[in-house]
Order: C-alpha cells, then structure tokens, then sequence
C-alpha cells in the first residue's frame, strides 16, 4: 500500500465525512476513508434524529449513519474502520499512518469532529443518549413537559437551557460557581426566563435512574461538601466539546481550543489539506451543516488537484 499515492484521503467518518466522500467518490478521484474505529461520530450516541431534511418521521442517527455509509460506498468510497495515529503535511505527497502503516495522498479532507466534554460521575454512561444528552437541538423535543437539568455556565449552557423552555416544564442550570462565563446577554436571557431556575454551587454527584430511566442527581456543594437531591427526567451536559485534533498537532494551524482554522473556502493552512464539520466549527454543529461543509470540501479538493495537473 505505501507505494501508491491515493488522490483523496478522507479521515474521520460522521456526516462531513461520509458526504465529502460521496462526492470524491462520484468525481471518480477513488477516495479511501480511515472511518475510526468507532466509525459514524456522534450522531452514533443520539437516538431520533427530526432536524436531518428529508426525514418526515425522523431518523435514528445510527441508522443515518449506516445509510450514508452505504451510499458513499456504493459510489466507490473505500472505508477502513481504523485511527490515524499520525500525518506529516510538510510535502506532497501528503503521508498518513494507520496501524503502523503509511498511506499517501495528493489531498486529505479531516473529518474527525469533535466530542461533547461529559462529567464522569457515576450513572452517566449507562444513561448517554438516553437521558441524558449533550445536544438540546438534537434531544430536546423528548422532554415535553417534563422536568431538565442543563449543567454548565457557559454560552452552551444558557443557550442549551433557554432552547429547552420550548418543551419542558422546567429547567435548572446546575453551576459550579457564582461566577458564569457565559456571555451577559445569554446569562441575561437565561436568568430572567421564568421557567428556568439557576443553582450556582452545585456539582453533579452522581446521576439516579429508576427502571423507567433517569430520575435526578445527587449534587453537592463545593463548599462544604453538602448534598442534595434533585428531580430531571432529562439532563443536558454542556461543559464544553473538544475537537479530535491531537494527531494533527504541529500539522495545520488551529485555534487556541484545537479547532482547524480555514485559511481560503475549506483549506485549512496548508494547500491541498482541507477540514469540515465539527472539526472546524464550534458554532453550528449539526448534521445538516457538516454534511454541507463536507460537500464542500470535496468539491474545494477537486478543483484543487485539477489544478495540480
Ligand atoms: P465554555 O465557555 O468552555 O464553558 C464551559 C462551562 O462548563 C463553564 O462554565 C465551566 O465552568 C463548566 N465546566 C467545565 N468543566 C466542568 C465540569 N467538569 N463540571 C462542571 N462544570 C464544568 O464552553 P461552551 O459554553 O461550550 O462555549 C464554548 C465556546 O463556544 C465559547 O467561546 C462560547 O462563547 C461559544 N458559544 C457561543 C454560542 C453563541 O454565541 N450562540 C453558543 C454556544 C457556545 P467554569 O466556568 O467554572 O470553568
């Protein structure tokens, strides 16, 4: 394998993947996936996906993601379900190894997206993507009428929080302490909605769940270690995401949280590497757009080996 030079290397497999690799695969550049060995992204931990046009009923977001799979396939996408544990983009060929192996390309599109920051504490595993969420775009609309928790302080926090007062009957933010990083006019907005109470001093303990699923959570006050109980059917973990960039440390320029920055369309800093989806972008995050910026990915790689020749 090391001695072929692939036109189109596409890393990372959620919806920016997936589409850049249909439209490589549809531009006849034969493009090869490293998917992960999780491959799907994030969309793999949600459960009903209503907000992906196209789905009159919905979608479940695995199955989305074994759709779009089957279709770049179909189309000519060969997928590996492995990491990349290493790049070097200081020449072209661009070099790419998996498993110890080297791969080259002529371009590369980074799809590694990027992951919800989540708490640790004890029930939460067990209750991802079933209770509790990082997404209130995504899960919000199952929790009508029904009581939530958002814990965090930040923008995230009070944007996740003031979403889901269009569904539930009530909603808490649980903050760590008095002094929130959000931004005043979304603290504001947050802080003055009636059907949203703030608890500022409290972390989340340990989540609690009965044989119908998530009940609450014990919180506890870092000040003197004093514990609560409170009741949520729902609970939304917004403490931040982290893009998967560690292994492109070095290699492309990234902003000061890792995420790649765009230098012209969805170049990232160096010619002929491109990124897209949540890997880039910390403000959308959706299926839809990433699935958009993948498109345009490809289609910015064409155009630039065409002008390669
Ligand atoms: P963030 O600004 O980093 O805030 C994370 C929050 O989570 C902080 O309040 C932090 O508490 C808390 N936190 C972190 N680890 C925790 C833990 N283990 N337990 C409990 N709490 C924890 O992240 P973000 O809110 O996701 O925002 C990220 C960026 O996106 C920001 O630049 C933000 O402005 C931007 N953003 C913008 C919008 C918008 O403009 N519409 C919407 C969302 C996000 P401490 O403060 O105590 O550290």
């Amino acid at each position: 394998m090391g001695g072929e030079v692939r036109n189109v290397i596409i890393i990372g497999s959620g919806p920016a993947g997936y589409t850049a690799g249909l439209y490589a695969a549809r531009a006849l550049l034969e493009p090869l996936m490293f998917a992960g060995y999780m491959s799907g992204g994030q969309l793999m931990l949600t459960t009903d996906v209503e907000n992906f046009p196209g789905y009159p009923m919905g979608v479940g977001g695995p199955e989305m993601m074994v759709h779009m799979r089957e279709q770049a396939e179909h189309f000519g996408l060969e997928v590996h379900d492995k990491n990349v544990e290493r790049v070097d983009f200081s020449e072209r060929p661009f070099r790419v190894w998996v498993e110890g192996e080297e791969f080259r390309a002529e371009a590369v599109i980074i799809c590694t997206g990027a992951e919800a920051i989540w708490l640790g504490v004890e029930g939460e595993e067990e209750h991802r993507g079933r209770g509790i969420s990082s997404c209130a775009t995504c899960d919000g609309a199952f929790f009508r009428d029904e009581e939530v928790i958002v814990v965090g302080g930040g923008d995230s926090a009070m944007e996740e929080a003031t979403f889901l007062t269009r569904f539930a009957s009530k909603v808490t933010i649980i903050h760590r302490r008095e002094g929130f990083r959000a931004s005043k006019i979304m603290y504001e907005r947050a802080a003055i909605h009636p059907k949203i109470d703030i608890k500022t001093h409290r972390r989340v303990k340990s989540w609690l769940s009965d044989d119908n699923g998530l009940t609450g959570a014990v919180l506890e006050d870092p000040r003197d270690g004093s514990e609560e109980e409170i009741s949520c059917t729902g609970a939304f973990v917004a403490i931040g995401h982290k893009p998967m960039t560690g292994f492109l440390e070095g290699e492309v320029e990234m902003d000061g949280s890792g995420y790649v920055l765009h230098t012209e369309h969805t170049m990232t800093s160096v010619p002929g590497v491109f990124a897209a989806g949540d890997v880039v972008d910390k403000r959308y995050r959706q299926a839809v757009t990433a699935a958009g910026m993948g498109c345009r990915a490809a289609m910015d790689a064409e155009k630039w080996l065409e002008g390669q020749h």
